[in-house]
């Protein structure tokens, strides 16, 4: 697969996923801009990457606020000259019943995960449009496609991703754009490693225990690596996965069979 001449933002890429397919990206010859609020983290992501002879910058962004959104599409041109992909990684976890998640719970997910995503996309799609080429995929989750308790915001927030990349998909299907989501299961990410602290904090389980009572949810018996998800958004950007649009690419071992 080769990706040489193609630009790519991948926002939440200091860490977790998004790091993980900064790598994959830059391995498969794309330039990629590495974008999140911690500098740092994705200083050390654009390092690695150019200490390793790929093209990559780190840009500071905070997918929730339209103008540093702005400020980041400008800058990821300047370095890139086109972005030709956009991974929508950013995001965040919460846990609550509903009787006790906030209003500001609430509205927080939904910037994050679904209104950073469409902020992101519309910054950077007009650019695709008009050259006819472009691949858009925002990393959903399987909450996209299901809910369980305690997770009412949060799964909100990602059907929500999963609306927007259906209905966007087709408006710009006739112009060499896909738009697509892959939907995870549980991913060894740090997100996963506060979520077993939080169910530690609220349960007295052991960190141990926690793992195996999620582990156990799943078919597999296993966490989704971040690279299993980078290589799934390496093929769609691929000219051999240009049919596949709209679609929510489920990987959790088997669980969600819809
Ligand atoms: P991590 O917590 O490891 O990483 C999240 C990334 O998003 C970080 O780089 C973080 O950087 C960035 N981020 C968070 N808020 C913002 C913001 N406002 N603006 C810009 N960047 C932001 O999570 P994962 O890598 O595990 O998750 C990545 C995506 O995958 C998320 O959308 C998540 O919902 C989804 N997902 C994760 C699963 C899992 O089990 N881990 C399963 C299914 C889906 P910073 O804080 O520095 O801004």
């Amino acid at each position: 697969m080769s990706l040489e001449a193609r630009g790519a933002v991948v926002t939440g890429g200091g860490r977790g996923i998004g790091a993980a397919v900064a790598r994959s990206l830059a391995e498969a010859g794309a330039s990629v801009v590495v974008c999140a609020r911690t500098e740092r983290e994705i200083e050390v992501i654009a390092d690695e990457l150019s200490s390793a002879g790929k093209r990559a910058w780190a840009v500071p962004c905070d997918v929730t606020d339209p103008k540093s959104v702005r400020a980041m599409a400008e800058a990821a041109l300047k370095r890139l000259e086109s972005v030709d992909i956009l991974v929508n990684s950013a995001g965040m976890a919460f846990s609550a019943p509903v009787h006790k998640m906030t209003l500001q719970d609430w509205n927080r997910l939904l910037a994050v995960n679904a209104t950073g995503t469409f902020l992101c996309t519309q910054a950077l799609l007009p650019g695709m449009v008009e050259r006819k080429w472009g691949r858009v995929i925002n990393i959903a989750s399987v909450a996209a496609k299901s809910g369980a308790k305690y997770i009412s915001g949060y799964a909100a927030s990602k059907h929500a991703v999963l609306g927007f990349t259906r209905s966007v998909a087709e408006e710009v299907a006739a112009s060499g754009i896909t738009v697509n989501a892959v939907c995870p299961g549980y991913v060894d990410t740090e997100m996963t490693r506060e979520s077993l602290e939080r169910i530690v904090a609220s349960t007295g389980l052991s960190y141990e225990e926690a793992l195996a009572a999620i582990l156990d949810t799943t078919p597999q018996k296993r966490l989704i690596t971040p690279e299993e998800v980078a290589a799934a958004v390496v093929w769609l950007c691929g000219d051999s996965a240009g049919g596949v649009n709209g679609q929510p690419i489920v990987m959790d071992g088997g669980g969600l069979r819809a």
